[in-house]
């Protein structure tokens, strides 16, 4: 049992947190079980991410702002952010004295685009879990986690950052040696693509998938630094289901491999496509083209590999 961090009668600071998002280098997607797909999946985590200020002694209220502040973002305990922080007092209830976290204001500064297939959701649960195990004094690893994973797939490799195989529904992580920086230019799109959707029309169009799997091709370019060759062997199960209901994601990859993007990739499961650019001033020339393309809502450029969940502020 872990003594409380700040007294009963005292209310602790408030802490702010940073998460990133991400994108999925490769997507393996093999067949549904129990309403999941197995995945094979190599996640790089982005300098694009959110920042949440987690406020003790308020009122349960969410508020979002920023660039991607949006109407689908509920405001409820629907909200991955609190549904994160939920979960953390359900799993120490009775060990410990939780009740500074249960009337959290939470502040979500949302710079990851909605329903873009980068995560951001999931990056408001990592950075709920470690801003409120902070304010708890510390909680141990493994009940992080398990708690990352109850709220989503994605959540566990957003605590981690860095690059990472992600297997089962991708929580279940390795790293991954990379070399260098990775600049990217995630091209958002004008209209969101529901997840799971893509999904649906995947099994429609692969009623006997192969086994997920991650090339060993794409984990040795990566290693090696070879862009070509992480180029010709990645790719993203998804995309033919993703492009049946939007085609102008295969033209905006057209354009984009046309402008000499390395690897033009789906996001998750879309609408955002990233860009791998060849370096920084090959990638703002990418964002000017991807900016003025038919159906790209923004052309955003990040590098990637980011950290994984932190604290920025906090006592
Ligand atoms: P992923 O790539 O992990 O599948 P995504 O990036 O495509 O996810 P999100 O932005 O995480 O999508 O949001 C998907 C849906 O989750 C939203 O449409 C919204 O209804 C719900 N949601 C719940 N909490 C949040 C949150 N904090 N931020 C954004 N969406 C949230």
């Amino acid at each position: 049992m872990t003594t409380p961090l700040h007294p009963r009668t005292t209310i602790p600071a408030p802490v702010r947190v940073q998460a990133p998002g991400k994108i999925n280098i490769h997507l393996g997607v093999g067949a549904a079980n129990d309403g999941y797909h197995e995945l094979a999946t190599v996640f790089q985590a982005l300098n694009l991410g959110e920042t949440l200020t987690l406020i003790p002694g308020g009122t349960r209220s969410i508020i979002v702002q920023g660039r991607y502040a949006d109407a689908a973002v509920p405001h409820d305990e629907t909200n991955f952010a609190r549904r994160a922080v939920d979960l953390l007092i359900t799993a120490l209830e009775g060990e410990r004295d939780v009740d500074v976290l249960r009337d959290l204001d939470i502040v979500i500064d949302k710079q990851v685009p909605v329903a873009g297939g980068m995560g951001g959701g999931s990056a408001d649960a990592a950075a709920a879990l470690v801003g409120a195990a902070h304010l708890v004094g510390g909680v141990d690893d493994a009940i992080v986690h398990e708690c990352a994973v109850a709220v989503g797939a994605d959540v566990a490799f957003l605590l981690r950052g860095g690059t990472a195989i992600g297997q089962g529904r991708g929580e279940l992580l390795s790293p991954v040696l990379t070399r260098g920086t990775f600049h990217w230019v995630m091209a958002t799109s004008t209209s969101p693509l529901p997840t799971p959707d893509v999904y649906a029309r995947f099994d429609e169009l692969n009623p006997d998938p192969a086994p997920a799997a991650v090339p060993d091709q794409v984990l040795k370019a990566l290693a090696a630094g070879e862009p070509d060759t992480l180029a010709e062997f990645a790719a993203n199960d998804l995309t033919e289901a993703a492009v049946s209901f939007m085609p102008e994601i295969a033209e905006i990859m057209e354009a984009g491999r046309d402008a000499g993007a390395v690897l033009p990739l789906l996001s998750g499961s879309g609408p955002t496509i990233g860009f791998l650019a060849r370096d920084a001033h090959h990638a703002l020339d990418l964002a000017v083209l991807l900016q003025a393309t038919r159906g790209v809502n923004e052309a955003l450029r990040t590098t990637g590999p980011a950290p994984g969940a932190h604290i920025v502020d906090g006592d």
